[in-house]
């Protein structure tokens, strides 16, 4: 059964701070229902200006859709000529079915594979336009999704979240709160996702995009040197990404805040611990004057952990709010929310209540004056249960290193009993080589032809030699040093020495060194090529092509790449290390994979030179020496269950344990 509040009761602390904060949080625009999309709201909330450039954008799209459907309708060859594709130009198999089609329109041809390619030439931008002439994918059917479980009395679950994919993804986080949303709501769970409406995000994205509501939320000021708590109007908009169901929250217009604005997700010129303070408060506050009372709220990371000790300090959650319980996500504890005492009021709340060694007071800081707060910690007391993203991370995390500075915590007996690694899935709608749009050709294990010419059509492409005999190892990543920066240097430089091809995308603080490279001695390699830049279409791309996807983490809570790479048919060589230990199993190991996982990529375990060379090395012999082999492992990783299946059952199972029946 449900305990109701976490570990503590320093309600007291607080208690004296309530009545004023309840009287400045009122809500001062009448809540519309979630199903009444009143066309008036949306003129009255999107400025004449956004809504321009959103038409400008369909108006473009439509054009472009028109041109490809017209260039459809030429015969293959003539479509190849004009996109000035002269090595592999559409093969003459295409061109005839082509003439076919229009001769004979009554006979149904099976669609040649690579008539319609839009092969590109070396230089171009190829990524960001069309791979093929048709718009849609092949008729290749999507890959089998394992069976769909409805589950019984369905709850209602609200992630609080910095990320959300794809609109506001930097990396793994925004991958799994969508794909976890989502799969917990095709089990017929009631799901929706409160996330920062960042001034860059991309509003066309956004179905339906309304706006809801205006509230005013309690914050702190600073005022003459000195913090003073005020209130910072905010507005409300409703939408959905993906079919998935987002609120989205931001200082209204005149309120002359610059928080959340500016053109990227993280490191705008607005205080961070500032704008995710806000942003938990501004959440609760607009549950709380939208009268929904979630079964769940799953926070995640630091941005959002505040909540939590917001949720049971400032609410005194009681009969509104009785059913509601509290969760926490930990994707990565390399990060963990310093914050000093007089910044957490932001919030609208003091911070001393919280600077004690059982709440949020940050150790490493003891003894500093003033000593600081931690706002992982204090979600991680303050929540009800706190998952991470895999087991062997929550292994790591509770007998290992990973806990860091965190490591007193996770040895309370009451907190490591709430703590449970569960494995992260990719989104398999999303990441699906048989229908991704993004492709030239789409493939499966099946039919695994198209593989070939993603591979051929990236090293056109990026200007590389068009080989297919060589293999092409991929790297897509952040670029910091969790990544193992150095290994990813050495992979590079041992696939060019072993006669192979390196294509890198990635970008971050230490990219320095492959930003040398790619401007210096690699410019223009025949077999390498370095892109340092954040491209979702690119990458798709490049796990389409890539015969050998390489994640030599230092420490990887659980990774998504490795799992994106066997659902596209690459061969993963992994560090043994967080989730990738729970996901990467090596195909030439004496002792059996788990129950249910399969032999799949080769793994080493130091952090040197040489212990990556033993991997990689293995994996570009087998590729060339057994290729059948290799062709047969390929294929049976595109079959592997990546999805998110299996895990949005087990986060189900936690969010039934917390929550009151
Ligand atoms: P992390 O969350 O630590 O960045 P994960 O492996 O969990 O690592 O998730 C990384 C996600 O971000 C994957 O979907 C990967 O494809 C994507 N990604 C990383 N770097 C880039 C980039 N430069 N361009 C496009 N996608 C990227």
């Amino acid at each position: 059964m449900a305990s109701l509040r976490p570990t503590l009761d320093s309600r007291a602390l607080v208690r004296g701070i309530q009545p004023r904060l309840r009287a400045q949080s009122r809500i001062v625009a009448p809540l519309v229902p979630r199903t009444v999309c009143q066309v008036a709201k949306v003129d009255e909330t999107v400025s004449m200006e956004e809504e321009l450039v959103r038409l400008r954008r369909e108006n473009e799209l439509l054009r472009q859709q028109l041109a490809l459907y017209q260039q459809a309708s030429k015969p293959a060859s003539d479509a190849a000529a004009a996109a000035g594709a002269a090595p592999v130009a559409a093969s003459a198999a295409a061109a005839t079915a082509a003439v076919e089609v229009l001769e004979a329109p009554a006979t149904v041809q099976e669609p040649s594979i690579d008539g319609g390619i839009l092969w590109p030439t070396a230089g171009e931008r190829f990524w960001e336009r069309a791979p093929r002439t048709a718009p849609a994918p092949l008729e290749c059917g999507a890959a089998q999704q394992p069976p769909l479980q409805r589950d019984a009395n369905p709850l209602h679950i609200v992630h609080v979240t910095a990320e959300m994919a794809p609109i506001a993804k930097v990396g793994g986080l925004g991958d799994v709160v969508t794909g976890l949303a989502k799969a917990a709501q095709a089990r017929g769970h009631e799901v929706a996702v409160m996330l920062p409406f960042y001034e860059c995000l991309p509003t066309d994205q956004i179905e339906g995009l309304k706006h809801e509501a205006d509230v005013e939320v309690p914050k702190g000021y600073r005022w003459d040197g000195e913090m003073r708590v005020g209130s910072l109007r905010t507005s409300v908009f409703w939408g959905r990404v993906q079919g998935c169901p987002v609120f989205l929250l931001r200082p209204a217009a005149g309120t002359n805040s610059n928080i959340f604005r500016g053109g990227r997700i993280y490191g705008g010129s607005y205080n961070e611990m500032e704008a995710y303070l806000y942003f938990c408060r501004a959440c609760l506050e607009y549950l709380r004057a939208s009268n929904q009372h979630p079964h769940v709220l799953q926070l995640h990371d630091w941005h959002s952990a505040a909540a939590a000790l917001l949720f049971w300090e400032a609410y005194n959650p009681g009969a509104a709010w009785s059913r509601t319980r509290v969760m926490l996500t930990i994707h990565n504890m390399d990060n963990t929310g310093e914050c000093r005492q007089d910044e957490f009021s932001f919030s609208g709340l003091p911070g001393e209540a919280f600077a004690t060694i059982d709440k949020a007071l940050d150790e490493r800081t003891i003894g500093h004056n003033p000593e600081r707060l931690n706002l992982m910690k204090g979600g991680i007391v303050y929540s009800n249960a706190v998952t991470t993203v895999s087991p062997t991370y929550a292994n790591e995390v509770l007998n290992g290193g990973a806990a860091g500075w965190l490591r007193s915590t996770f040895a309370r007996p009451e907190l490591r009993s709430k703590f449970h690694g569960i494995l992260n899935g990719i989104d398999t709608e999303e990441w699906d080589p048989a229908t991704d749009p993004l492709l030239p050709a789409n493939y499966d294990a099946e039919r695994p032809q198209g593989k070939a010419l993603c591979k051929k059509f990236l090293q056109q492409g990026l200007g590389l030699s068009v080989d297919p005999r060589k293999p092409l190892v991929a790297v897509v990543s952040r670029l910091v040093p969790q990544k193992g920066i150095h290994l990813i240097q050495a992979a590079l430089h041992r696939t060019l020495e072993a006669g192979g091809q390196f294509v890198l995308l990635g970008s971050g603080h230490s990219d320095g060194v492959f930003r040398g490279l790619a401007e210096g001695k690699l410019r223009n390699h025949p077999d390498c090529s370095l892109k340092i830049m954040y491209s979702e279409r690119l990458a798709h791309l490049i796990y389409a092509a890539a015969d050998v996807v390489v994640v030599p983490s230092m420490f990887e809570p659980c990774g998504l790449t490795q799992m994106i790479a066997l659902r596209y048919g690459a061969v993963p060589v992994v560090r043994r290390t967080g989730g990738l230990a729970d996901t990467v199993f090596d195909v030439e190991a004496a002792a059996a994979p788990p129950a249910g996982a399969a032999r799949n990529g080769f793994v080493f375990d130091g952090s040197d030179e040489g212990s990556l060379y033993g991997a990689l090395d293995r994996a570009l012999a087998l590729y060339d020496k057994q290729p059948g082999r290799w062709a047969a492992l390929s294929q049976d990783n595109m079959r592997l269950d990546v999805s998110w299946a299996k895990s949005a059952g087990s986060y189900v199972d936690i969010y039934r344990s917390v929550a009151v029946a």
